[in-house]
């Protein structure tokens, strides 16, 4: 399979099997793609059956698909296809289907396809791809055709519902049932894959799950196995993310900047922080009220953005996914979860870089969850305004409360190099040329970094990576790569390395800029596939 867009465990690409082409994920009569489906027997084993069971009981003839099991060690293979039996049935137990899948997953070789025998349905193949399954027949649904039961991606209702004018599908014209089923699911599948390849699969999965309490679970529970997720999801994406419900709140991308923040984000030297509210705009300083706010603060204070749900957004980060690119819906309340979350990264913030004074320009929730951390960290606030941070009354405030502070250094460059590449840069000699946000950092005149404006990260060229000392580094074999580092030439990769990520490619006869097209794991565990989007090649 040639995986052409992945995102956590789902994937949109295009698998071969022997003259076929299928364009995945895909639904269709599987004994016509893999005849020897038709002859296999004794595959029907429970997905609980303990490993003295499915020794006795499994059949594996050799034939593709290979058929795994959760209690037995894994027998498939690069660029198999691989098949779990019974799988519908682990919609049963909501933690068990996390389990199971979590343990099938870690087991097996990363570039395999993945088939769920009668198994999907309109109202459920977005939980099936969004845990990574690829290929589907029409079992299940043309088990509901038989049962009388018209089925949409919403809901199932009896057939009489057909002539309700829900749908205009061909079948529902001819009032024929079965193709009514089978379009169904066929069209919610290809509005999964457009949503996989808009980099938005979480949100339309977040919607769709709100109909069934069992989806709902599924999500919860692998949203809590964050070591398992965490390395499958891409550093960045272009576009918005859409933060619109609670479990939202535990997407990997939200966390995982909350993580960072706290583990590797070097602030400047300052000794005065004033936090302020965030704006709907992104980056923030595009915003109306940001520039009245940074024309009141004038480079006399450390810029620190309270919001929801990334908690703490330092100024030097604002352009960085996904600070830059959420949405989340404004009602100026904000729940307990939220704000205790919020207030316990703020906290750890304070915590961890401590200030001679915080001043708080805040209202509302925001303030409320300022005051909480303050007081879980045991340090004080000032404030510089009741309501309407952005009014002349506030901004008047804020100016007088920052009279006679000295001037601190505006550096975007070490605030970011030190979120992105985990390194404290000297950013002297650094100058800075460009219209924010497409911005570009030179050294002694020779340019060493930019900002993707897409993404928000920083783009090293090989001078910038001559001053990341380690990390974000994956070793090819001795050639001189043409276009994109391929899978089979990579013979290391740094383990930290997540899809989207800048990364320095070495080798003996030459190096490379460019991003990573999958976590630096895969890169060692998969035997195909693009590793690397090279930018630019040099000679060594
Ligand atoms: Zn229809």
């Amino acid at each position: 399979m040639e995986i052409r867009k992945r995102d956590m465990l789902a994937r949109s690409g295009i698998m071969t099997v022997h003259d076929t082409t299928v364009k995945t994920p895909a639904v269709m009569d599987m004994e016509r793609l893999f005849p020897s489906l038709l002859s296999m027997r004794l595959s029907n084993i429970p997905l609980s059956a303990p490993e003295d069971f499915v020794r006795s009981y499994s059949v594996q003839n050799g034939n593709q698909p290979v058929t795994i099991y959760p209690m037995l060690d894994n027998t498939a293979q690069s660029g198999d296809c691989i098949m779990v039996a019974n799988w519908h049935t682990a919609f049963l137990n909501p933690r068990n289907y996390v389990d199971w899948l979590v343990t099938l997953k870690e087991k097996t070789p990363p570039d395999t396809t993945w088939y769920a025998p009668a198994a999907a349905l309109p109202a459920n193949v977005h939980i099936l791809i969004y845990t990574g399954f690829d290929l589907f027949d029409f079992r299940a649904v043309d088990l509901k055709t038989v049962q009388g039961i018209f089925c949409t991606a919403e809901s199932e209702f009896p057939k009489t519902a057909m002539k309700s004018g829900i749908c205009s599908c061909e079948g529902c014209k001819t009032e024929n049932l079965k193709m009514h089923n089978r379009k169904a699911l066929l069209s919610e599948i290809a509005l999964i894959t457009r949503f996989i390849e808009q980099g938005q699969l979480r949100e339309l999965v977040e919607s769709r799950c709100r109909m069934h309490a069992v989806h709902v679970a599924i999500l919860r529970h692998l949203d809590n196995r964050s070591t398992f997720t965490e390395p499958r999801v891409p550093i960045a994406r272009a576009g918005v993310m859409r933060v619109n419900s609670g479990e939202s709140m535990n997407r990997v991308e939200i966390r995982r900047f909350a993580e960072r923040l706290i583990s590797r984000y070097i602030p400047p030297k300052a000794d005065v922080a004033v936090l302020l509210p965030c704006s709907a705009k992104k980056p923030y300083s595009i915003s109306q009220s940001h520039r009245r706010f940074q024309a009141a603060v004038a480079h006399r204070a450390h810029e620190l953005i309270v919001t929801s749900p990334l908690g703490l957004v330092p100024r030097e980060l604002e352009t960085v996914y996904p600070a830059g690119h959420y949405d989340v819906p404004v009602t100026g309340y904000w729940d307990a979860e939220e704000c205790a979350v919020i207030s316990g990264i703020i906290a750890r913030y304070f915590a961890r870089n401590r200030y001679r004074r915080i001043i708080a320009h805040l209202e509302g929730g925001a303030l409320k969850v300022a005051k909480m951390a303050a007081e879980t960290c045991g340090i004080t606030l000032e404030y510089s305004c009741r309501d309407y941070p952005a009014g002349d009354e506030a901004l008047a405030n804020l100016d007088l409360a920052l009279a006679g502070e000295r001037r601190i250094k505006d550096d975007r460059l070490h605030g970011m190099c030190s979120y992105q590449f985990d390194i404290d840069l000297d950013t002297r000699d650094f100058s800075m040329r460009g219209r924010f946000p497409e911005i570009f950092y030179s050294k002694n005149n020779v340019q060493c970094f930019s900002i993707d404006t897409a993404t928000g990260m920083l783009r090293p060229t090989f001078d910038g990576w001559n001053l990341i000392p380690e990390g974000y580094r994956v070793t090819i074999d001795d050639f001189v790569p043409e276009g994109d580092v391929l899978v089979p030439g990579v013979e290391n990769a740094d383990p930290q390395i997540r899809e989207g990520d800048e990364v320095l490619v070495t080798g003996p006869r030459a190096w490379a800029t460019g991003k990573a097209a999958m976590p630096g794991d895969e890169m060692c565990q998969s035997k195909r596939g693009v590793a690397v989007r090279v930018r630019k090649i040099k000679r060594v």
